[in-house]
């Protein structure tokens, strides 16, 4: 007998055995999903391995009941790189699984039997049945052939696997709902432009309400008709493609029928064609030749050559606007050249049309955009482009580092310090990571390219285990935006109490009146109550953890969200006596706050603020953003949304409002994203012509992560950063996880907290002593959706020891979390611990 060993989307890590019918063993091989019963109900799972013995009671073993694919929907290398995730992870297989191959393509594959134009009939009586079928009724599903005979899918495969065998039937996969219009109907013009134009004369020359035509049947036109007629000529012979006969109808306000007339008469062509180039917007691309490379980049694309067919990691330092993308578009060519495939990996929002287009244009239709808003049948579409090799790039956000491409030959992470590449569902994982594990088993090199890399990537390249490829300066030298530092101490002192710096009020008035501009920038959410001095600007921090301190106004206390240590507060700044010093949380400084008092400032201006509570309706973020770029809106206000990818060449004005309040997050990366934040703000100011201008009010100016980011100052920061964190033994220093408990019931948290805290206390003590346990301790996000959330954070030189640690919890869970009236949420390395 032969046995399969299945992995389901559960989270409990562990296989499942089932035996495999004979008419099932030739397909149902690693990497096949297959449907199996699973606690009384049929499941998805997908075969992992087939082997030849169990020690279980054979007696107990069920069959699988059948296979959903033909070719097996994971490569070898995506299962060997989903089972390092689930162990990095701690997620279960089937969970990591599920995770690499989207739903849209998975479940709604169907395949379909068709009969072959030529075959023998068969003998057997069911088989026979099955081909009178097909021959009426055409190509069939198993499903509708089985609901047709009367007999379960099950029972039919192996008749259906023999027709196959025999050359009678072919079996195809397909996608269910069939996939949306690829083709598109588009018009064109069927004459000469001088035709053309005579035509449209004629058609406007009509004086008694009438236009005349060209064309000899039809003289006389209704005028109104007569309009729309020469408007829709007018546009294609101005266009000078065809264009879609949608956009016509909609641009002149007519139908179909009337492009129909048109065709009748000769003068425009209809035709069905594949007219989306950028699947991302409708515009044709035009392509693109390499450019001749600066020497900084030839400096960089000959290192990349060298260590082209190992596995090496390259960290692409620049600034933005270096050309690192050219840099990028060259390295690939080689490798495409070679017979091999790219995977490129942009963060979600900054996967635009432009950024789209700019491969397109060099590399043409070989290249896949897998971007979120592809729908289910476009999504099965691509993935099925690049599996069978039609696509040899893929551009997507991080899960496209699981994109099923034939041969792996180079990984690029742009942008690789966003946070958007680490997953919020488990499993949690950082497409950094995955795409270094990925890179290895393809033994082919990875490109991280940031202007502001995140500290472990700056950390490994200044090691040696990454090499560092620099970008110094802007193409053709084009200028940095002038970076204003704004002292918000001295304003106190001159008596603004406003949120605006004078110099800052006097730019956005500035603004207004030439009509270009402005983005008001605001760190974060309103939502830290951290502690500080409005003279001095000192801000309270923990002592054991060096992270800020939380003000709590129930209990009047001071909190250290990482270990959970209280304290009172001072009466005055410790620093230097003043009584000024401020709760900052309690004015509830969010950008609600912020618009308000802008409009008050501004009452004529057009404001819109861009933030996760107005963009949460579906494609209001693009709305906004379109208005924005139309310039219907003069200001707007944002959270780090707005630092990413946007590209406003009418933006001459960025003012950032308390740099501070992201600096204080009790988060220790809260240095580093708040510099790169700042970095990236300030280049979003002055991408065109006009100069760009950037003020950046705080009451802490001599941080280093301020000052640094007034001077594009990368390494400086870095310099300062990594020696703060190496005081505390952060990362890079070390490895950190999180172990969140959250319920609806606050006493049932801290209860199981305790419990937990109880094991991994003893656990730690007798195995584990090198992992640090900080907390219980409230998040610093304390509630979220109704949830009270308390937290642990483990630290370790060594990632594996805190996995084994964490890993003991399973055998001794706390009645709640098993209930799941307590959820426990394991993260590894996190972006963020809030
Ligand atoms: P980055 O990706 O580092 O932000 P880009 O690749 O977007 O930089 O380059 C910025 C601009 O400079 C682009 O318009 C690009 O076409 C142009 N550019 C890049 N390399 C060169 C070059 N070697 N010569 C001329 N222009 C270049
Ligand atoms: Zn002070
Ligand atoms: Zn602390």
């Amino acid at each position: 007998m032969s046995y399969a060993n299945v992995a389901f989307p559960i989270s409990v890590n562990q296989l499942f055995t089932y035996s495999v019918p004979q008419h099932l063993d030739a397909i149902a091989q690693p990497g096949v999903r297959v449907l199996a019963s699973f606690r009384n109900s049929t499941e998805e799972g997908v075969v992992i391995e087939r082997v030849n013995e169990t020690d279980l009671d054979p007696k107990k073993i069920k069959n699988i009941s059948d296979c959903l694919d033909e070719e097996p929907t994971y490569s070898e290398e995506l299962l060997e790189l989903t089972k390092w995730m689930a162990d990095y992870y701690l997620s279960s297989w089937g969970n990591a699984l599920f995770c690499a191959v989207p739903a849209a393509v998975r479940n709604q594959k169907q395949q379909l039997i068709q009969l072959r134009s030529e075959y023998i009939a068969p003998t057997g009586k069911v088989q026979k049945q099955i081909v009178a079928l097909l021959e009426t009724e055409g190509a069939l599903s198993p499903h509708q052939l089985a609901h047709h005979i009367n007999r379960s899918p099950a029972k039919l495969r192996p008749q259906i696997t023999a027709l196959q065998k025999n050359g009678v039937v072919d079996v195809k996969v397909t996608h269910k709902p069939k996939a949306t219009a690829q083709f598109t109907n588009v018009a064109s013009l069927a004459l000469p432009p001088a035709d053309i134009a005579a035509e449209i004369a004629a058609l406007t020359s009509g004086e008694d309400g009438y236009g005349s035509s060209t064309h000899q049947d039809a003289k006389r036109i209704p005028h109104a008709a007569a309009v729309k007629h020469a408007e829709i000529l007018q546009i294609l012979l101005d266009e000078d493609i065809p264009v879609a006969t949608s956009q016509l109808t909609k641009r002149v306000k007519t139908s179909d029928s009337l492009l129909r007339t048109l065709e009748r008469r000769g003068f425009i062509k209809i035709t069905r064609a594949a007219a989306v180039r950028n699947p991302l917007s409708a515009q044709p691309v035009p392509p693109t030749q390499p450019l001749p490379l600066n020497p900084a980049q030839s400096a960089a694309f000959r290192e990349l050559q060298s260590e082209n067919r190992s596995n090496q990691t390259f960290l692409l330092h620049g600034v933005t606007g270096s050309g690192k993308t050219e840099v990028y578009m060259q390295a690939m060519a080689q490798i495409l050249d070679s017979g091999k495939s790219v995977i490129i990996l942009v963060p979600e929002i900054s996967l635009t049309p432009q950024t789209a287009s700019r491969f397109i244009g060099r590399f043409g239709d070989r290249v896949a955009v897998l971007h979120s808003r592809l729908s289910d049948g476009e999504r099965f579409d691509q993935w099925h482009r690049i599996q069978k090799g039609d696509a040899d790039i893929v551009i997507g956000p991080r899960s496209a580092v699981f994109a099923p491409v034939k041969e792996l030959g180079l990984l690029i992470i742009d942008e690789e310090h966003s946070d958007s590449y680490k997953s919020d569902t488990a499993p949690r994982y950082h497409a950094r990571e995955v795409a270094q594990k990925r890179t290895e088993l393809a033994n082919c090199p990875l490109i991280l390219g940031s202007a502001t890399p995140s500290l472990e990537s700056f950390f490994h390249a200044q090691k040696g285990t990454y090499k560092l490829l620099s970008l110094p300066s802007r193409i053709l030298d084009r200028k940095m935006p002038e970076v204003h530092i704004i002292d918000m101490r001295n304003e106190l002192k001159k008596g603004n109490r406003t949120i605006f710096s004078e110099r800052l009020r006097s730019a956005i008035a500035d603004r207004l009146k030439k009509r270009e501009q402005i983005i008001l920038f605001l760190n974060r959410r309103g939502h830290s109550k951290y502690v500080f001095c409005r003279t001095c600007g000192y801000a309270e921090k923990c002592e054991n953890c060096s992270i800020s301190l939380t003000f709590h106004f129930e209990t009047k206390k001071l909190v250290c969200h990482h270990c959970g240590h209280k304290r009172d507060t001072h009466p005055t700044c410790p620093d230097c006596g003043s009584p000024a010093i401020d709760y900052f949380g309690r004015r509830g400084f969010g950008t609600e706050t912020v618009e308000r008092e802008v409009q008050k400032a501004f009452p004529t201006a057009n404001i819109k603020r861009f933030d996760a509570d107005s963009t949460a309706k579906k494609n209001a973020h693009q709305h906004i953003l379109e208005d924005f770029q139309h310039q219907k809106i003069d200001i707007l206000i944002g959270t780090q949304m707005v630092a990413k990818g946007l590209d406003f060449p009418n933006v001459t004005l960025v003012g950032v409002i308390v740099a501070d309040t992201a600096l204080n997050l009790p988060d220790f990366r809260a240095g580093e994203h708040t510099f790169s934040l700042l970095t990236q703000v300030a280049g979003r100011s002055g991408r065109a012509e006009v100069a760009g201008e950037v003020i950046i009010q705080t009451y802490m100016p001599d941080h280093y992560c301020i000052s640094a980011a007034q001077t594009h100052d990368y390494v400086g920061f870095y310099e300062q950063e990594v020696e703060a964190r190496s005081v505390f033994e952060y990362p890079p220093f070390s490895h950190v996880a999180t172990l969140l408990l959250r319920g609806k019931n606050e006493n049932e948290v801290i209860d199981a907290a305790n419990t937990v805290s109880g094991h991994l206390k003893i656990w730690q003590t007798d195995e584990f002593p090198e992992v640090i346990i900080l907390g219980p301790a409230p998040a610093p996000l304390s509630k979220i959706d109704g949830k009270f959330r308390w937290r642990f954070l483990l630290r370790s030189k060594n990632v594996e020891k805190i996995s084994q640690l964490l890993q003991c919890l399973n055998d001794d869970l706390p009645p709640a979390i098993k209930s799941n009236a307590v959820e426990c949420v394991i993260d590894i390395d996190p972006t963020n611990t809030l």
